[in-house]
C-alpha cells in the first residue's frame, strides 16, 4: 500500500554544489551521502520535514543521470511514493496497465528496495515506488 511522498528526487551535476545551496539557501541539512551502485550515482539526502529532498549526481557516463543532464539539463528527475510492498504495488502497477522500467524490485540507498515506473505511463512524471528496510508488511 502506498503512504506518502518519500522524497523528491532532483538530478544536479555537482552534489557538491547542490548541498551548499540547499544549506546556504534554504538552511537545511544533508543527511546522508551515498553512492548507489545500482543506478550509477552518489545521492545526498535532505529531510524536509517527513519527506525528503534526494540529489542525484552521476557516477559515470552511461548513468541515466548522465543521460538525464545532457539532455534536460539539472532539474526535478522523479517523485518516489513510499510503499510497503514494492514488489506487490510494481506489480499492480503493470496489471492496470502501466509501463514499467523495473519489474522487480532493487537495491536503492540506504537499504531500500526500488522500482522505477516509465514515466509514458504516468503523465510524464518519473515515478519511484520505495519500501524503506524493514516495512515489508505482506
Ligand atoms: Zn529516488
Amino acid at each position: 500500500m502506498i503512504k506518502k511522498v518519500n522524497h523528491i528526487g532532483i538530478a544536479v551535476s555537482s552534489l557538491d554544489a547542490a548541498m551548499k545551496i540547499v544549506k546556504d539557501v534554504f538552511g537545511l541539512e544533508v543527511t546522508g551521502v551515498e553512492e548507489v551502485p545500482s543506478q550509477k550515482v552518489k545521492v545526498a539526502f535532505v529531510p524536509v520535514g517527513d519527506t525528503r529532498l534526494e540529489l542525484l549526481e552521476p557516477t559515470a557516463e552511461d548513468s541515466p543521470i548522465s543521460k538525464f543532464l545532457a539532455t534536460r539539463g539539472e532539474g526535478m528527475h522523479h517523485i518516489a511514493l513510499e510503499t510497503d510492498d514494492v514488489a506487490g504495488d510494481l506489480r499492480k502497477a503493470e496489471e492496470a496497465g502501466a509501463r514499467l522500467i523495473d519489474k522487480e524490485p532493487r537495491e536503492g540507498a540506504h537499504g531500500t528496495k526500488v522500482g522505477f515506473l516509465h514515466p509514458k505511463s504516468t503523465f510524464g512524471v518519473l515515478m519511484e515506488l520505495v519500501e524503506e528496510p524493514g516495512e515489508h508488511k505482506s
